[in-house]
């Protein structure tokens, strides 16, 4: 706190007008004087109190835009720091953590999916048709889930599916019609040939553990890898 007193000149003005009255003075004009003192004194704290309060009003304004413009990037940091960037899908550590969540309060159908041969593709048409390709897929998925189920990427050309509450028999319904999306029109920016896919499906009951319950999808991922590829195989 600073010593400054910012009413020295109102306190001394008071003071002598105080005097005055205390005095009983008789003499008229020291009371004109006093009382100018003190109308000039209070027009002057009207004015500052005015400019004060303008300026408070400002800095309240310009507080709350700096306030919604901090939740605005706090919520775009928040946003990237679950999604995957090329394809706007959960992370690998966001859908991991959706399957924690779902698997303490419901059944879980997991799905892991990935692409088949897709370093030929890399190798063959470049890098940029390898991220072309990832995006399109992840449309068909999301376009054939319509809103079921939750999508991430867990690795490059590989993906889960969380389908909580969802049947294995289900599961493995939605699977193939997944792995129909993605087979049976050509990718807009690979036209010359098919793209495929390998699943891999596991069931777990409330209260599972999510490690066992990825390790056993990803069990059937291999078993449909080496099945053969674009196939969809489900746990024992
Ligand atoms: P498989 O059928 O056994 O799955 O064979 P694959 O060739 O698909 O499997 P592999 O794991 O050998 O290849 C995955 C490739 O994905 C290797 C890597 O260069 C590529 N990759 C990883 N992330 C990205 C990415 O973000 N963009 C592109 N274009 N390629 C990626
Ligand atoms: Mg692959
Ligand atoms: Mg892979």
């Amino acid at each position: 706190m600073s010593d400054v007193d910012l009413f020295e000149a109102e306190t001394a003005v008071l003071t002598r007008a105080t005097q005055v009255v205390a005095s009983g003075a008789d003499e008229p004009e020291q009371y004109r004087q006093a009382l100018e003192e003190l109308v000039k004194s209070y027009g002057r704290l009207m004015r500052e109190s005015r400019r004060l309060i303008a300026r408070s009003d400002r800095t309240e304004r310009e507080l709350n835009q700096l306030n919604s413009k901090l939740q605005q990037l706090t919520d775009e940091l928040d946003y990237k720091a679950r999604h995957d960037n090329l394809t706007g899908a959960l992370n690998r550590g966001a859908i991991f953590e959706r399957a924690h969540h779902f698997l303490k309060t419901t059944s879980l159908s997991l799905v892991v999916l990935d692409i088949d041969f897709f370093k030929r593709i890399n190798d063959e048409f470049g890098h940029p048709t390898g991220d072309a390709v990832i995006r399109e897929l992840v449309n068909r998925l999301r376009h054939t889930l319509n809103g079921e189920g939750e999508v991430g990427r867990v690795g490059g050309e590989e993906f889960t599916i969380l389908l909580p509450g969802v049947s294995l028999d289900a599961a493995v319904v939605i699977a193939e019609e997944i792995r129909l999306a993605i087979v049976q029109e050509a990718f807009p920016c690979l036209p010359s040939r098919p793209v495929t896919s390998s699943f891999g499906i596991s069931w777990s009951d409330v209260g599972a553990d999510f490690e066992d319950a990825y390790a056993r999808a990803d069990a059937a991922l291999y078993k449909a890898k080496h099945g053969g590829r674009n196939r969809v195989e489900r746990d024992a």
